[in-house]
């Protein structure tokens, strides 16, 4: 479905990540953007490129009451710290950012007669007992556990954004979001290919945590948002796992740096931290079902692609 002339978006945390590649997508796509975001995780930098076009940054925390002038068609709540160093930097904005922030962002969607789209994840499997995670998959989750503030928060805003759904009728839908990688995540966001490609380029130690064994399955960027785009205009409340179920341990991803970059890095070992989740693969069953979508992007090629944009950043 195209959008008409006025199909206006709201994107909470559209200076971030994921945020930000979203936002430059719907405008491409002819959608105006209004970007909210309070800049703890998210940087200006990322959308300023987005400034000459059809977008706006208000700089507002989303645990606050969210005012928009004019008129609505979307909101897609994607404000919260994601990478494990940064939601424990910040526990309670965390909790805050998808408990109040997801109750006020129904709020504007409803207010507005929007459709809500929910930014959920992975971690709502925590450290799974079944796998792969299919959506049926209820989790294994610690809630007073380091990564508790994070994966607690996003199964309430699971909960709120399904009742707001029954309750008040509003169009919703939530995507569960796997391990995702590109251009323009932060140097400093203590996630494993971000912090492997710097220390690989730095020529410093490898930091592997644990021994390495633990899996994870890593989704090229540009696939990841041509799944939320496809879900957001698809006719389905039901969560829908976007991820690539290219399966991998924490050291294959590792040496698959290593070489790509010719780096001399060695490898060290440094402990695993609490509830890291010993694999996670998503079942993507439901997501080419109902979207007709699947990853497309290999490994190396993405990789390639965000070693270049490390590159240019480091200097
Ligand atoms: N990891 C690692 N070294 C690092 C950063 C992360 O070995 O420098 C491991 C981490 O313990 C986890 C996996 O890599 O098992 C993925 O971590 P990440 O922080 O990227 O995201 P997660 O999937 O845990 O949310």
């Amino acid at each position: 479905m195209p959008p008409g002339p006025s199909d206006r978006v709201v994107i909470t945390g559209a200076a971030g990540f994921i945020g930000s590649h979203l936002s430059e997508a719907l405008l491409d796509r002819g959608h105006t953007v209004i970007g909210i975001d309070n800049l703890l995780t998210g940087d200006r930098k990322n959308v300023e490129h987005l400034q000459q076009r059809d977008f706006h940054l208000i700089q507002q925390d989303v645990a606050r009451y969210i005012d928009v002038d004019g008129p609505v068609d979307r909101v897609l709540h994607w404000a919260s710290p994601a990478s494990p160093a940064d939601y424990l930097a910040y526990p309670i904005q965390t909790l805050k950012a998808g408990a109040l922030g997801t109750h006020n962002a129904l709020g504007l969607a409803r207010a507005k007669r929007a459709t809500f789209v929910l930014a959920s994840t992975s971690e709502v499997y925590g450290d799974p007992a079944e796998h792969p995670q299919p959506e049926t998959y209820w989790g294994h989750v610690n809630p007073i556990g380091p990564r508790g503030v994070y994966d607690e928060a996003k199964r309430f805003a699971e909960a709120m954004t399904t009742a707001y759904h029954r309750h008040h009728g509003l169009q919703t839908r939530i995507v569960r979001i796997f391990n995702t990688y590109g251009p323009r995540m932060r140097l400093d966001d203590g996630r494993a290919i971000p912090n492997f490609i710097v220390q690989a380029l730095q020529g410093e130690d490898i930091t592997i945590y644990g021994d390495g064994e633990q899996t994870r399955s890593f989704c090229y960027i540009s696939d990841l948002v041509e799944g939320i785009i496809r879900l957001m205009h698809a006719d389905t409340a039901e969560p829908v796992n976007i991820g690539n179920p290219n399966e991998m341990s924490i050291v294959q991803v590792a040496r698959r740096i290593v070489d790509a970059t010719g780096s001399r890095s060695r490898v060290v070992h440094e402990p695993l931290p609490a509830d890291d989740p010993k694999v996670r693969r998503p079942d993507i069953t439901r997501a080419r079902k109902l979207l007709g979508w699947e990853p497309r992007v290999s490994l190396e090629t993405g990789l390639r692609a965000t070693i270049d944009d490390v590159r240019r950043r480091l200097g």
